[in-house]
């Protein structure tokens, strides 16, 4: 059975770029995308771009941080990504109390699999700068356990193929406080919403490019879903052609360590296995 890496948790543009969307929603722009999968091996390319990017997320959430953000058709960009012939992803911020709006915006296209991500805990941003939840009081515990809370939320919602980033609360590493007990504490309600949901479980390579300088999931949390037998999906969350496939050889290792050797491909919302392709190319 032939192997495969995928990368499905793609931008195809920076975030809080002011440029128009059609700079980047472009034949030429794709053509760089694919260029970088196909040094780093990759064959299953998708685009997610972040849902508050679009109007139509406003039915979902007004969040100010949205509004400002929401200007581009959700439907242009479907249209854009299949006609690239890019698999359609999207990722979607889980909403507390929003999920049957969230549900009738998913359900209206047919993306190939939703990236269901918590980047909110309340109004406040995990990792956000200007809706940053560590200004003011920030304790860590408090923080840490509204952020696997939401993230067990989002898990057990069953609105969400993968489950993006899964402890980004991490991602400022030491330069904001970090809980001083066992983080296993905190992935537990996560993990058990994980193995009751079954969704799967987003390795990425993003935060070897943020201060935490670590992959998300960390090792112990990792570890914890490979018990409760969760399955997994392989992603860089790139935001730049530069960053496909951004150090697959560490995710890669990093699965094999924990005796994962298959991951998630998705067609239209359907699921399935295949066997963990080997790391190549300059990005790796
Ligand atoms: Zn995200
Ligand atoms: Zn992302």
């Amino acid at each position: 059975m032939p192997t495969v890496l995928t990368d499905y948790h793609l931008h195809l543009r920076p975030d809080e770029d002011g440029t128009p969307a059609e700079r980047f929603f472009t034949a030429e722009n794709v053509d760089r995308y694919r260029a970088a999968a196909a040094a780093a091996g990759i064959v299953e390319l998708g685009a997610s771009e972040h849902v508050h990017r679009f109007s139509q997320a406003l039915a979902v959430w007004r969040h100010p941080f949205w509004e400002e953000q929401a200007v581009d058709d959700l439907d242009a960009y479907c249209e854009f990504v299949r006609g690239a012939g890019l698999k359609l992803g999207i990722e979607c911020d889980f909403v507390p109390g929003a999920e049957e709006r969230t549900a009738e915006l998913l359900a209206a296209r047919d993306f190939d699999y939703v990236i269901g991500s918590v980047h909110f805990v309340g109004d406040e941003a995990v990792d956000h700068p200007g809706w940053d939840v560590w200004e003011g009081s920030g304790d860590p515990d408090d923080v840490w356990a509204r952020y696997f809370e939401a993230l067990a939320a989002c898990a057990r919602s069953g609105l969400f193929d993968v489950l993006a980033h899964p402890d980004l609360v991490k991602v400022w590493g030491r330069a904001h406080p970090l809980p001083d007990r066992d983080l296993r504490r905190f992935y537990e309600p996560a993990v058990a919403a994980i193995a009751a949901s079954g969704i799967a479980v987003e390795v990425s390579t993003a935060g070897l490019r943020k201060p935490v300088g670590e992959l998300y999931p960390a090792p112990a949390f990792a570890a914890m879903c490979v018990e409760a037998g969760a399955v997994f999906a392989l992603s860089s969350d790139a935001h730049r052609p530069s960053e496909v496939g951004f150090a697959y050889d560490r995710a890669i290792e990093f699965l094999a360590r924990l005796g994962v050797g298959e991951i998630c491909v998705f067609e239209r919302r359907r699921r399935r296995l295949e066997p963990l392709g080997a790391a190549v190319g300059e990005n790796s």
